[in-house]
């Protein structure tokens, strides 16, 4: 395991600003960006509380690892539904998948993540 460093938190603070700029969520997001492993098996999540949606992510993941679970987290939030709740076990559902390959299109084939500063 990797540590945060100041520069991979910028980096995934602004990809997080990119995707709220581009891509709806029912919810606001806040991005908490860990310094320590979360569980071994769980590099990130993605839950609710009140009128917001929060994505935690393990930092002291390697950073291009550490921007597909933010991504993953982040397709999390593009498909929350009122009733689901993910927190405890996030369901991997058709609209998930959706969400999932309409950002990874921008961001790894069509250059999206390079043009992000
Ligand atoms: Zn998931």
């Amino acid at each position: 395991m990797g540590r945060l460093t100041e520069q991979k938190k910028r980096r995934l603070n602004r990809i997080h600003v990119y995707l709220t700029q581009n891509y709806m969520t029912p919810f606001p997001t806040t991005l908490v960006i860990l310094g320590k492993a979360i569980d071994k098996k769980v590099l990130g999540t993605t839950s609710k509380s009140k009128r917001r949606i929060y994505i935690a992510i393990d930092g002291t993941m390697e950073q291009s690892r550490a921007i597909e679970t933010l991504v993953h987290e982040y397709a999390h939030a593009m498909t929350w539904t009122y009733q689901s709740i993910e927190d405890v076990r996030p369901h991997h559902c058709p609209e998930w998948g959706l969400a999932y390959a309409r950002v990874y299109q921008d961001l790894w084939e069509d250059g999206g993540l390079e043009m992000i500063k």
